[in-house]
């Protein structure tokens, strides 16, 4: 048990309102400030994101009972639909069989969530920008506007669930020893929809993350659950295919017509959504430490923003809440050690994270499409099936597994090294699934125990 506390939480995302909810269960008082109008008040424009959730993010839900109301809103993808030009799609399996990641609308789950912690007592307080904070103290400051005084809101305990552009993080950087990072890739994303048949329909699998992946840009879309796919068009800024140069109606129509031919018809607003929807940027955040004594902490993407090429900067965030959780459960009352132990386990997870999700972009926009890449994944899941024990895929270590991300990416690393050797192999086109390379696997992995 622990004592109650008055806690602020700046930020009603998807990480603040699950945070609140498990602070609340835990008795606590809990104000949730944003700085936006009620999301469930919003319509939703050009900004709505699917998101892809997997097993670090259905746990987190699972702990407080919460996964069968947000289950009812997701669509299971359990293979990879990958589209390349002149080819039919090539469907390639995510996991084992029964083993899926769920695409979800985030505003339509954010606007779930905060419904549930309403529900459970928690209070929203909307409009209502955090402009600073006293760390010492646990003291919020709202107001209208920069300029204009601020009204201070005294706490026990405030957490920053404030996105990658966190205020409350923003103060912890003036401090002496806090390190930070930032970097935006060169690349942006714009979202783009493919509506549903009359019937009500979807016009491709339903049950598929599609890509096209054409190098150092791609196309994706992912299934709503009223029959439409949301797209999102990754390219640079800038170059020969960029956002820079599709700057008019000809030459998008024929950019698509090009690139996409097969999906083109189906996104019949192209040009009205191209030319309205923002071109977002993709940033990685990284700093340290997250916490302010006991007072204080950083999480969710305020902590670590990524980029969305793993599909994990939720499930990260709701990892965080898991961790920080079991730390409530065995320490109680001693928010210290809570504050330090969280952020000491999190820490290097989230770094492996931001590395593994910056490394697949590659993956996905390039060697989707490459045959060799995908003779590569077939010969590990078919090791992987045969000796389940011995080999886990990266993408599975981090996608339906529990073990923690660092681990992920080491053990990717040495499992890449075997695999590299494999690809030498003579023939691997035909020996693939031979004892040979079987047995070069077993070596390789039982050199590396001893
Ligand atoms: C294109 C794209 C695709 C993605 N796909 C996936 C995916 O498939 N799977 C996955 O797990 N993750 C994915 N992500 C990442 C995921 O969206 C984020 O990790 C997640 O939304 C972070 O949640 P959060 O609550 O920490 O922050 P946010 O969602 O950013 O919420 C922060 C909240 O704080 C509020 N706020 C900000 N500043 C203030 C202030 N000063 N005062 C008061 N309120 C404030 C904001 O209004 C907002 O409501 C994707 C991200 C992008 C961009």
């Amino acid at each position: 048990m622990q004592t109650p506390k008055k806690i602020a939480i700046t930020g009603s995302g998807l990480v603040g309102s699950l945070l609140a909810i498990y602070l609340k269960k835990r008795g606590h008082q809990v104000d949730v400030y944003d700085r936006r109008q009620d999301i469930r008040t919003m319509n939703f424009s050009g900004r709505s994101i699917n998101l892809a959730m997997s097993k670090r993010g259905w746990k987190a839900l699972e702990i407080i009972g919460m996964d069968k109301p947000i289950r009812e809103i997701a669509t299971p993808m359990d293979k990879r639909a990958i589209h390349v030009p002149g080819k039919p799609a090539y469907f390639q399996y995510y996991g084992k069989e029964g083993e899926a990641i769920y695409s979800i609308s985030r505003g339509i789950l954010n606007k779930k969530m905060i419904d549930l912690a309403e529900t459970e007592g928690v209070n929203f307080i909307f409009n209502s920008k955090v402009w600073d904070v006293s760390l010492p103290e646990a003291i919020i400051y709202t107001g209208d506007n920069e300029k204009e005084e601020w009204t201070p809101h005294p706490y026990d305990l405030v957490f920053g669930a404030d996105g990658a552009f966190s205020r409350i993080r923003h103060k912890m950087q003036r401090r002496s020893l806090f390190n930070y990072s930032q970097h935006f890739l060169d690349t942006g994303y714009k979202e783009l929809s493919i509506p549903a048949n009359k019937d009500g329909s979807h016009k491709l699998n339903k049950n598929s993350l599609h890509i096209w992946p054409r190098g150092n840009f791609m196309l994706i879309a992912l299934p709503n659950l009223d029959g439409s796919f949301t797209c999102t068009l990754f390219m640079p800024y800038e170059g020969v295919n960029s956002f820079k140069n599709l700057d008019s109606e000809p030459k998008v129509e024929k950019f698509f017509s090009k690139h996409f031919e097969d999906v083109k018809d189906d996104i019949p607003y192209l040009i009205r959504d191209f030319f309205k929807n923002p071109t977002s940027s993709l940033v990685t955040i990284k700093c340290f430490p997250w916490i302010y004594e006991d007072k204080v902490a950083l999480i969710g993407d305020a902590a670590h923003a990524i980029v969305p090429f793993y599909g994990q900067g939720m499930n990260a965030g709701f990892e965080d809440i898991t961790i920080l959780n079991d730390l409530m459960e065995q320490h109680a009352d001693d928010w210290q050690t809570i504050f330090s132990e969280y952020q000491q386990a999190r820490k290097p997870n989230a770094d492996a994270i931001a590395e593994l999700s910056y490394r697949n972009f590659m993956e996905m926009s390039s060697k989707t499409a490459d045959e060799r890449f995908l003779l590569r994944k077939k010969i590990e899941k078919h090791f992987s099936e045969k000796y389940p024990g011995k080999w886990i895929p990266l993408y599975s270590r981090v996608t339906f597994s529990e073990n923690s991300y660092a681990e992920a990416l080491q053990v990717g690393d040495f499992q890449k090294k075997i695999m590299d050797e494999v690809m030498q192999i003579d023939n691997i086109e035909e020996t693939w699934n031979s004892e040979k390379v079987e047995n070069l696997i077993l070596t390789k992995l039982s050199n590396e125990q001893d």
